[in-house]
């Protein structure tokens, strides 16, 4: 179910929701954008920081 916020307020992914958002509850009921900005931000990772050996983010050397 989505639905316009009418207040300003924080998505759950780390944004801010204006009145007039397209917004949604996500499975722990925190509000969050339709198509959120941050979140897609989040899915695509910076591939040129990702670890070449086991394709994950992480600090220092390969575990
Ligand atoms: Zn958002
Ligand atoms: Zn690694």
């Amino acid at each position: 179910m989505s639905f316009e916020a009418k207040y300003h307020g924080p998505c759950a992914y780390g944004d801010d929701i204006e009145p007039g958002d397209l917004c949604t509850f996500d499975e722990d009921e925190n509000i969050a954008h339709v198509s959120c900005p941050a979140k897609d931000a989040t899915d695509q990772p910076d591939w040129s920081s990702v670890c070449q050996k086991c394709f994950l983010q992480h600090a220092g050397e390969c575990f």
